[in-house]
């Protein structure tokens, strides 16, 4: 049998976040700025190699995949990547695929994706006011996304709304999302805003608002009791004891999560990312490319990179800079 991935400090690497296209058909202004570059084509991985690269982690142990961007779904043909993946579902070597989306696509894709063995999807949505949707998507456009959310509930998907917490944007919206996720059975994560990539004129120390600040408010409505449940990610959990609702809190920043770290990043042009904090990457597309019928030099570089796993990021707010900012944009390493 394959030994599994391990890194230095001992932790299993189990899951993988794939993004498969740096493009979108949003423009969120803490993600990308109005007029982004996109990378040429050639420099993607193409959907099979795609398949490769992802059946090469899995053949290491890698039990959850979740594909990102980008928008994953506006990549062209992506439903054959996700119909290709049902074959590690149906033999037991893939435990679970998942996808992060805008949802501006789910109203085509929500059912072929459930057929494909997708059973969950987060759907990232920061307001349920159409003018504020406008205007942080800057190209996108609330509706859509509303008809997309309930065409994956239909089609049985289970939903998880993520919300990018933001000063002075949606912190009047707090109890709404709430509310409203509540009455339609959808988890709820709110992230706290990352330093990530230039956007140009945005200010994004004053889109930073601390996920310890939302918790207080919660706490002023609600009885708060803390989840001992952990992912493997940033994620923390609380209880709203009144109504039962589990929240999620995504605090790269302010909380410590990188003891527990159980996952590494691909980009979109075949970069392993160990780290969401730090820039050390190993290129996979060489090998990948380079031996078209074997897939045991591309094995080894996985192994070689997971050997470069740091034990952790810096990210810092302190003092109102964003030290530790990391230049790449999250829709090129996937967010
Ligand atoms: N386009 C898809 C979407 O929006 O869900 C998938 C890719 S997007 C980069 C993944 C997640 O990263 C989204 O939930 C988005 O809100 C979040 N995100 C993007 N830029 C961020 C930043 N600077 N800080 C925190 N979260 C960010
Ligand atoms: Fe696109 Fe997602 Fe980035 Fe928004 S957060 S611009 S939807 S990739």
């Amino acid at each position: 049998m394959t030994p599994k991935l391990t890194d230095p400090f001992e932790r299993p690497i189990s899951y993988l976040r794939v993004s498969v296209t740096d493009r979108c058909d949003f423009r969120c202004v803490y993600c990308m700025s109005e007029n982004m570059t996109f990378l040429p084509k050639k420099e993607l991985l193409t959907l099979e190699e795609l398949d490769r690269m992802c059946s090469a982690f899995i053949n290491l142990g890698v039990g959850k995949l979740r594909i990102t961007g980008g928008e994953p779904l506006v990549r062209r043909d992506i439903m054959t990547f996700f119909n290709a993946m049902t074959r590690h579902l149906d033999s037991g070597a893939l435990e679970e695929l998942t996808l992060t989306t805008n949802g501006s696509q789910l109203e085509r894709f929500a059912d072929q994706l459930y057929a494909a063995g997708v059973r969950r999807v987060n759907i990232s949505l920061d307001t349920l006011d159409e003018e504020k949707f406008a205007r942080v998507t800057r190209w996108g456009r609330l509706p859509q996304v509303l008809r997309g959310i309930d065409a994956a509930q239909q089609a049985g998907l289970r939903v998880k709304i993520n919300t990018v917490a933001l000063k002075g944007f949606n912190e009047d919206e707090l109890f709404a999302l709430a509310d409203w996720c509540a009455a339609r059975d959808m988890d709820l994560t709110f992230i706290e805003v990352m330093p990530m990539g230039d956007l140009g004129n945005e200010d994004r120390v004053g889109q930073y608002w601390s996920l310890d600040d939302l918790a207080d408010q919660l706490r002023q409505r609600f009885t708060l009791t803390d989840l001992p449940e952990r992912t493997g990610g940033p994620a923390r959990y609380v209880r709203l004891e009144e109504t039962g609702q589990k929240i999620g809190l995504i605090t790269p920043l302010t909380h410590n999560f990188c003891e527990s770290c159980n996952r590494v990043r691909l980009t979109c042009t075949g970069e392993l990312f160990m780290c969401l904090g730090q820039e050390d990457n190993a290129d996979l597309r060489a090998p990948l490319r380079n031996h078209p019928d074997d897939d045991a030099p591309l094995e080894a570089a996985i192994r070689a990179a997971i050997a470069r796993k740091p034990k952790g990021h810096d990210f810092d707010y302190s003092r109102q800079r964003a030290d530790g900012q990391v230049s790449r944009h999250m829709s090129h390493t996937g967010g």
